[in-house]
């Protein structure tokens, strides 16, 4: 079996397309797959497509014709995640939580793994939201199965994901009902899923583009920023400055990794900035890449530094750089290009902010209340302390560069 290294030194790879192919050809499955923001950035790359023919779209398209049964965007539970992250950190502001140290994201299961390997002492401030990833699959195995009349154990979610980790992930012992029945099956990486295109007879750009299923289709700007750096610290802002004031801010009002801003004092390898949301004063740093992570959290540790939300991923420029990304010959990397394509398909979308999502209020209507509800808290959050790191030995810290 091939296994091939991740890069950002987290895990190796397992191939997992030969279990995802018999699960299109049991007739007793149904199969849902969720396409990850950064993913729509990178699949056309190695199937030589131009970028107006490798839209996320075509690639549903071509996954319809591969035979799974519904298909979705993974930016629509990227602007769940926001719904229960930015409440969360509003709450935990108000009980004064954030005092001593910040409130982490936990969208990034490398960086998770990194912080209770090397901070355990940290782990407590990471966010209890489950990623958007784990999130689809719980409520694609609840919500959506009760909706189109299927037993969650008779349907097959499986995720084409810009990561390694991810498969891991979905492999986490938290990551289950109460049956036992996984959130996320199985998990393809970008190059998995080329491969896959590769081997069928499908012809990409023959394809026909393809909505997403319903009910559960619609996504903003918000959750298509989740796959660079910065854009889940920024959509989660513009929904907690909505949460707190009642009303929209200014959709570049958060922009600040976008903007580039200053860097924290000592050039730390980190962005940050201060901003004012109903009165309080909210104090943010955004960082990619496990070195850099590091010394945040060293620096967090000392007391050199005071934060009250930070937004960590592991691979530099966050998941378009992802490990399950294309490689290239040229050995260029390609994740900061792709991030700006991100960027700008935000910018052009009408609805920017998660909480306008039509089918993500339905969902709270319909099923969880609201964010945070004890329906939402079962569903949708995790307890990081509740499984226990494998012993596999002190974990390297990768070397990457600074950015
Ligand atoms: Fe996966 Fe890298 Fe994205 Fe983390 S930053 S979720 S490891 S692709």
């Amino acid at each position: 079996q091939c296994i091939v290294h991740c890069p950002v030194g987290a895990l190796r790879e397992r191939k997992d397309a030969t279990k995802v192919m018999a699960a299109l050809d049991d007739p007793e499955i149904t199969t849902v797959v969720q396409i990850a923001p950064a993913v729509r950035t990178a699949w056309g790359e190695a199937l030589d497509l131009p970028p107006d023919k490798a839209t996320v779209n075509q690639l549903a398209g071509a996954l319809k014709q591969m035979g799974f049964d519904y298909v979705f965007d993974t930016s629509f539970s990227a602007d769940l995640t926001i719904m229960e992250e930015a409440t969360e950190f509003l709450h935990r502001l108000q009980k004064g939580d954030l005092e001593k140290y910040p409130m982490f994201t936990s969208c990034c299961p490398a960086w998770v793994r990194f912080l209770k390997s090397r901070h355990p002492e940290l782990v407590p401030q990471l966010s209890t939201a489950k990623s958007p990833q784990q999130m689809f699959g719980s409520v694609i195995k609840s919500y959506f199965a009760e909706r189109i009349g299927v037993r969650p154990e008779k349907i097959c979610c499986i995720s084409v994901m810009p990561c390694v980790a991810k498969k891991a992930e979905c492999d986490i012992p938290a990551m289950r009902d109460e049956y036992g029945v996984k959130d996320v099956d199985y998990v393809l990486t970008t190059r998995e899923i080329i491969r896959m295109l590769r081997l069928s007879d499908i012809t990409p750009d023959k394809v026909e583009e393809k909505p997403f299923d319903r009910i559960m289709g619609d996504y903003s700007g918000a959750g298509v920023i989740f796959g660079t750096t910065g854009g889940v610290m920024e959509a989660a802002l513009r929904t907690a400055s909505y949460m707190v004031t009642g009303k929209n801010p200014s959709t570049g009002a958060f922009g600040f990794v976008h903007a580039g801003k200053k860097f924290a004092e000592g050039e730390y390898p980190w962005q940050e900035a201060t901003y004012t949301i109903g009165g309080n004063k909210i104090r943010v740093a955004v960082t990619s890449g496990l070195r850099n992570a590091d010394r945040l959290c060293k620096a967090l540790l000392r007391g050199q530094v005071k934060y009250d939300f930070v937004e960590v991923m592991a691979c530099p420029t966050g998941c378009a750089g992802g490990g399950g990304q294309p490689f290239h010959r040229d050995d260029v990397e390609r994740g900061a290009t792709r991030g700006k394509v991100l960027r700008n398909l935000d910018e052009h979308m009408q609805m920017r902010f998660s909480h306008e999502n039509p089918d993500i209020q339905r969902l709270y209507s319909e099923a969880l209340g609201e964010p945070m509800s004890d329906a939402a808290e079962k569903l949708l959050h995790t307890d990081h302390e509740s499984w226990q790191m494998p012993d596999e030995g002190e974990p390297q810290t990768p070397d990457i560069h600074v950015v």
